[in-house]
């Protein structure tokens, strides 16, 4: 007899604390569905909602203002619209351009309003035109976030490419949050994950999930 069996339950018990103590957020994302299907989750106590578009989360979030929900907006932020979307959204995911953070921190002096969460989208395809910033330019996006008056750094958001097997996409965005982190220690978010490659996700450090259609069932058609 050893004990190995006693220290096989022990390391069970440990994992299974480890498991607990990792914080992971389940944003919802519920683009083109309902406010009741909003409702009807947020019954269940479930209080952190992802959107991808400004008007539909706008009409979301000002449908439901009173259930006090945190909204996530993850879709892409047009500088025109962005501080408009902030009026409303408690995390945005979608930091993207140095001239983005601009916008958001221009206006008028005097005017008030909430310093955000934000998480800068990092784009882990070799295709410019997707969304998020290339890796070459994280570092000067990161710290103009650092500084803005109206976004807090928090973190780093990236949406894995197809084609490419989401574990090494989530290693390399790994890598890119530590980077970050080196910027502002407290930006320990990451963003990834969603219906099909969440696992791989949490296994390289998410901390927010955005989960849709495995939740929310399929897109009403326009989705
Ligand atoms: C729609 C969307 C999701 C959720 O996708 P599912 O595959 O339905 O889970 C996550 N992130 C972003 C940016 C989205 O637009």
């Amino acid at each position: 007899m050893t004990d190995a069996p006693a220290r096989l339950a022990a390391f069970l018990e440990q994992l299974e604390e480890a498991r607990r103590a990792r914080d992971v957020t389940v944003v919802v994302v519920t683009k083109f569905h309902p406010v009741e299907l909003v409702r009807e989750l947020a019954a269940t106590g479930h209080r952190d909602f992802g959107e991808n578009r400004h008007p539909e989360a706008r009409d979301k979030a000002e449908a439901l203002a009173e259930l006090d929900l945190t909204w996530h907006f993850v879709g892409q932020l047009q500088r025109k619209k962005a501080r408009q979307v902030a009026r409303y959204a408690d995390v945005l995911h979608s930091i993207d351009s140095v001239e983005l953070v601009d916008a958001l921190d221009g206006g008028e002096p005097g005017d008030d309003r909430p310093v955000r969460d934000a998480l800068v989208q990092i784009n882990l395809t070799e295709d410019p035109a997707r969304g998020g910033i290339e890796a070459t330019g994280l570092d000067a996006l990161a710290e103009r976030v650092a500084a803005s008056d109206s976004l807090r750094l928090r973190g780093v958001m990236a949406v894995a490419p197809l084609g490419e097997e989401p574990a090494s996409a989530f290693e390399r965005l790994a890598a890119h949050a530590e980077r970050v982190r080196t910027i502002d220690p407290a930006a320990e978010w990451i963003s990834a994950g969603m219906s099909g490659d969440w696992r791989e996700a949490l296994q390289h450090g998410a901390t927010h999930l955005r989960i849709g259609t495995a939740i929310t069932g399929n897109r009403p058609v326009g989705g």
